[in-house]
């Protein structure tokens, strides 16, 4: 995706030049425990409605529970994954 500046010069957005992975949360699964926003990955994970996981809104994809994420968040995401009681957090 390109971004068109004021002055109409278009550039790529260092965002979209690298390798992204998805991520979804499973609102339904998730018991709010906090795990992955307050501690695994706060980059990649915030606190939601009713304290529900949802992504960082930069993340967002297609509804606050879904979206996309860098290379460089995998690390942390995964051990969000890894960490979830519930599994109701996939990378990938
Ligand atoms: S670790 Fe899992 S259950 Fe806990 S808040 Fe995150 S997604 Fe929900």
């Amino acid at each position: 995706m390109t971004q068109s500046t004021p002055k109409g010069i278009s550039r790529v957005l260092a965002h979209d030049s690298g390798m992204t992975s998805k991520v979804t949360i499973d609102e339904k699964e998730c018991t709010g425990c906090g795990l992955c926003y307050e501690d695994e990955c706060p980059a990649v994970f915030a606190e939601g409605k009713d304290g529900i996981s949802m992504l960082q809104p930069k993340f967002q994809k297609g509804g606050v529970h879904m979206g996309e994420i860098p290379d460089d968040q995998v690390k942390c995401a995964k051990q969000a994954e890894d960490a979830c009681p519930a599994t109701a957090i996939k990378v990938g």
